[in-house]
């Protein structure tokens, strides 16, 4: 990793030097009229090509623009399209992408030549990226004629240039996010029927996955245990089979007699009988056997939408593929490829959809993902390399931490001073530090965090901490306020300040001012931080809790002002409650080095789970009122909608409502959700800390953080619809006093699996093991508990290859060692893939 560093530290290449430069600072006089625009075009492409990443020339397009200028014809170009609001590197990249798109496709009209232009260009539209070539003779001495076009990947094309493909099926097919041929290649079957092994009932073997091709006799609803499930009756030439769907008691008006459909699945024999259990089916229409037999041994089976049909969806992706697959540009260079022994991308592609054998299938999958993986890898591990091409200050710890330890009401648990050990050796170097330090609720991060501003502070520095809500900000106010209040440094208390959006313009501009000129030693805050234009005078130590709970620009614009400044960059320490399996943190966290506290401060009773049935909510009450007689406090956290925030909010006051006049109508209850204003809020909140309130109801607001020793019962409404992580979150807002603390999980009707996963939080208090469990069962996406965290959908890739995410990781790291920017030729379509997916890493795409 250090080789890496410096190798990304020294002089950037000078191929940027020999384009932009003197296209920028030559005189105009000199060149042949156009070449300026054309130069200026190409640095604008690169850029674009880069994902925006402002570093298509040297100084950034910020500084660019302005030298750019000396060429009239390129001062014509720039001003006539819109101007820039804010400099370039503050944008987005979406943003700033689509600027330099419309700066691209812009008219110069000022002077004569211009009208002309214009006059010519009136009735024919130059849509956004022509494809077809302007007639020339028309355009002569305009001075865009001249104007070189990117050669367009016929990738890019919209689906409709695939035969067959009309408007209403575009449509169709937008909506499961396909727009490109290149998006339709890319569209992966959920799984494959396998035709080449179409079995007869007769010969279907136990206990292995295999297809068949029957008939349906009958089908019926039936009661399978407690829910209503289909049983049907199937039949070839040599037999019948019992088939049972759990709980799709809809799949019985389905299926009528008569018709033909394929099953996948395992069979098993009870008494005699075959039967197969929750099969995936397919229906076969008339006459499209021997096409399904024909064409293929193994047939993808695609992920559909309304008015799409399989038959349809295959025969596009098939035309795609006979005719575009081969189009693909490779982008792994031939060296990696045989070193790792991976297919070619376009054979790849073809074998996604229709392998020749389960066994290239799966070499294909392997491929697609590691191009995924690799992506990722290169955009993390190039947002590393750039964050420590900065200088931090070096803080040296000398003396400090005992006065700090000293401070403190405990002592430090074991692994406290570990993780302390890596920061500390982090923050005495140069080299900013790039830091995840993971650990389970009330494992102690902030005492740990506050170490590390306290050694900034003597060190004649300031530190931040920023918190993704106000909630947070305050309560990480309160806790920094008492470890370091108490602590003299420099002969002089220090002071800890909060900034959160609700302050009075009046206030914020005074804390703004004290950041400022450095009479305040750590501040803590919501992204009012990075929005209010606070400027920190010397700022050592920047901490952000819960990083993924922030939008993505809010990320980026973290980053973009800590690195950003003239002034060095600061020491950056992440901090996560939510255990990040290990896969997870390599890839989305690839970018940080990770310490991880893994133990308790001692004394910590675990939290008793358990997960109560719809028969035995009564109980559940009743048991919440005895823990409130005996003084203690309780949380209702209600059940989790996704979809809208405002259902969330009405769910939450209904079930306030419901349990302040049926169930505890003798109680004081409050109500927290998130569409409340801050100052609501914290009303609740405090009157709760208070014990004004004897039960808080809430939406998943108080998720992370809150800490109210007194609290002792957690009851989820709902609690199957939540992840597992998630659930281990809100179960940690208990058990933070001395009491015996209780989690009671709701479910009014838990699927089998849905039962499994509250067994295991019964199970188990490892936040870790939970996080694997959850990640295993629910897939990333969910992961976090919210989609808007960033992280990308991965097609191919799935996390439980912890080898090929390694594999990924060396070989990113390798090729950044040798071509940084990825500038070398060979490397030029991995740059555009790698561009690609960065719209995607950071959520841009659409
Ligand atoms: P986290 O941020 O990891 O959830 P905190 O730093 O907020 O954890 O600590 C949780 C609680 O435990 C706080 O009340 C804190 O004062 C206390 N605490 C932290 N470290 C220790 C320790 N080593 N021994 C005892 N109590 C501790
Ligand atoms: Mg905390």
């Amino acid at each position: 990793m250090l080789k890496l560093v410096n190798r990304f530290a020294r002089p950037q290449t000078p191929v940027r030097h020999a384009t932009a430069r003197p296209a920028a600072g030559a005189p105009s006089n000199r060149q042949p009229a156009g070449e300026a625009v054309a130069r200026f075009r190409k640095i604008i492409e690169l850029e674009i090509r880069r994902g925006c990443d402002d570093g298509a020339v040297i100084g950034g397009i910020d500084q660019f623009l302005p030298n750019a200028r000396a060429d009239r014809a390129v001062a014509a170009l720039i001003d006539a399209a819109p101007k820039l609001e804010q400099s370039y590197r503050t944008l987005t990249p979406q943003s700033r992408e689509s600027w330099l798109r419309t700066l691209l496709n812009a008219k110069p009209s000022a002077n004569s030549k211009g009208k002309a232009a214009g006059s010519t260009g009136t009735g024919q539209k130059t849509g956004d990226r022509p494809s077809k070539a302007p007639s020339t003779g028309l355009r002569a001495g305009s001075g865009r004629a001249d104007i070189p076009k990117p050669p367009s990947d016929p990738l890019d094309q919209p689906v409709t240039v695939v035969r067959g493909i009309k408007e209403g099926l575009r449509a169709r097919l937008a909506k499961l996010g396909v727009h490109t041929v290149r998006d339709l290649l890319y569209f992966f079957p959920n799984r494959h029927n396998d035709f080449a092994n179409v079995c007869t009932i007769a010969e279907l073997q136990p206990e292995e996955e295999q297809t068949t091709l029957v008939t349906v006799w009958s089908a019926h609803v039936t009661r399978l245990g407690r829910r209503p499930g289909t049983e049907a009756t199937v039949g070839d030439e040599t037999g019948t089979m019992r088939i049972v769907w759990f709980n799709q008691p809809y799949l019985a008006e389905q299926l009528k007699t008569n018709d033909r459909i394929v099953l996948a699945g395992k069979v098993t024999v009870f008494n005699r009988q075959k039967t197969m259990e929750n099969p995936e089916w397919e229906a076969v229409p008339q006459g499209d056997t021997d096409d399904l037999t024909h064409t293929g041994r193994l047939v993808p089976v695609y992920p559909l939408t309304q008015g799409l049909s399989q038959r349809v969806l295959r025969r596009c992706v098939k035309e795609a593929v006979d005719k575009y697959a081969e189009a693909v540009q490779e982008t792994l260079p031939g060296e990696m490829r045989r070193r790792l022994y991976l297919p070619a991308l376009s054979a790849a592609l073809r074998q996604m959809h229709y392998p020749e054998t389960q066994e290239k299938h799966e070499e294909a999958r392997k491929r697609l993902a590691f191009d995924e993986l690799l992506s990722v890898q290169i955009v993390v591990l190039g947002r590393r390399l750039a964050w420590q091409d900065g200088r931090a200050p070096a803080l040296p710890a000398d003396g400090v931490i005992d006065a700090y330890r000293a401070a403190l009401p405990f002592t430090l648990t074991g692994a406290q001073d570990r993780v302390l050990g890596d920061i500390l050796g982090d923050i005495g170097r140069t080299r900013p530090m790039a830091r995840l330090l993971q650990g389970d609720v009330g494992s102690g991060k902030t005492a740990v965090a506050g170490a590390a501003m306290a050694v900034a502070v003597a060190n004649g520095f300031q530190g931040a901490l920023m918190a993704p809500t106000e909630i947070l900000a305050e309560q990480h106010f309160r806790t920094l306020s008492s470890l370091l209040s108490k602590l003299e440094l420099n002969s002089r208390r220090l002071r800890v300040e909060l900034m959160t959006g609700s302050l009075t313009p009046a206030a914020k501009r005074a804390v703004t001012e004290a950041v400022a000129s450095g009479e305040i030693d750590v501040i803590v805050g919501t992204h009012a931080l990075i929005q209010e234009g606070v400027s920190f005078s010397r700022l050592g130590v920047a901490v952000v809790d819960e990083q993924h709970r922030f939008g993505v620009m809010q990320r980026a614009a973290l980053r973009e002002r800590l690195a950003n400044t003239d002034a060095p960059t600061p020491h950056l320490l992440v901090m996560s409650a939510t255990p990040i399996p290990r896969t997870l943190a390599l890839t989305f966290f690839g970018d940080l080095d990770v310490s991880v506290i893994d133990e308790l401060p001692p004394g910590r009773l675990a939290i008793a789970t358990r997960w109560v049935g719809p028969d035995e909510r009564s109980e559940a009450y009743g048991f919440v009122r005895e823990q409130i007689r005996e003084g203690r406090q309780a949380f209702v956290v209600c059940p989790l909608i996704e979809e809208s925030a405002v259902l969330q909010t009405r769910s939450a006051t209904q079930e306030f409502e419901r349990l302040s006049s049926y169930v505890f109508p003798e109680l004081r209850l409050g109500l927290l959700h998130g569409r409340m204003i801050s100052a609501g809020k914290d009303a609740v909140l405090n009157a709760f800390r208070r014990g004004e309130l004897h039960i808080l109801v809430a939406t998943t607001v108080i998720e992370v953080g809150i800490d109210i020793p007194n609290a002792s019962v957690m009851l989820i409404e709902g609690a199957d619809r939540f992840g597992l992580a998630q659930l281990h979150q809100l179960r940690g807002r208990v058990g933070r006093g001395a009491a015996q603390s209780y989690c009671l999980l709701l479910s009014d009707d838990p699927s089998q699996t849905a039962r499994e996963r509250l067994q295991l939080m019964e199970d188990t208090s490892d936040g870790f093991a939970l996080a694997e469990a959850d990640l295993r069962i629910r897939g990333p996406g969910d992961y976090f508990g919210t989609r808007q965290s960033g992280l990308p959908e991965f097609q191919a890739a799935d996390f439980s290859d912890v080898r090929l995410i390694e594999t990924a990781r060396r070989e990113a790291m390798r090729l950044l060692d040798e071509d940084p920017d990825l500038r070398l030729p060979e490397h030029a379509p991995l740059a555009e893939a790698v561009a690609r997916a960065k719209r995607i890493v950071s959520g841009d795409a659409s």
